[in-house]
C-alpha cells in the first residue's frame, strides 16, 4: 500500500488520531487511519458485511412485497380492489417499494418493481402491472 512511499518533511508530523478499528492511537504519518493492516482488513470487513446485511435486507422485503402484490392480483382477480389487511396479514412492508409517484390530486402511486398499487380510501388499494410506459400523469 502506501506506507512504502517515501516520506516528505510534511508527512512526519504526528498524528494524534485513533485507529479507526480498535480506537489505539496512531502514531506516524498523519494520513495514517489503522495501526497495522490487520485493522485495516478488520474494520472493511466489518463495514462492508454491515452494508450488505443492509442491502440483503432490503431485497428481502422488496422480493416479499412484489410477490404478494402478484398473488393479490391472482386471488382478487375478479375484484377491482384489494383490502389492505390482506396485504397487512401476510407481512407486506409499506415502507419498501422501488418507486414512489406524486399525482396531481396528491395521492400516490407506490411501484414495486413491474407491480403498482395506489391507496383507494383507507383500507383497500388499487394494484396494477407497471412499467416506464404507465406513467400517465
Ligand atoms: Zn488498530
Amino acid at each position: 500500500m502506501s506506507d512504502s512511499i517515501s516520506l516528505s518533511a510534511d508527512d512526519q508530523i504526528y498524528t494524534t488520531l485513533n485507529c479507526m478499528n480498535c480506537g489505539e492511537t496512531l502514531m506516524g504519518r498523519r494520513d495514517k487511519k489503522f495501526c497495522d493492516d490487520h485493522c485495516r482488513s478488520l474494520y472493511h470487513n466489518v463495514t462492508n458485511a454491515a452494508q450488505y446485511n443492509l442491502i440483503r435486507k432490503t431485497h428481502t422485503l422488496l422480493r416479499r412485497n412484489r410477490r404478494l402484490l402478484l398473488q393479490a392480483i391472482g386471488v382478487f382477480r375478479d375484484q377491482n380492489v384489494i383490502p389492505i389487511y390482506w396485504l397487512m396479514q401476510r407481512g407486506f412492508s409499506f415502507q419498501h417499494c422501488t418507486q414512489r409517484i406524486e399525482q396531481l390530486d396528491d395521492t400516490h402511486i407506490i411501484v414495486c418493481y413491474d407491480i403498482a398499487y395506489q391507496k383507494q380510501g383507507t383500507d383497500i388499494v388499487q394494484i396494477f402491472f407497471w412499467s416506464a410506459d404507465s406513467r400517465a400523469a
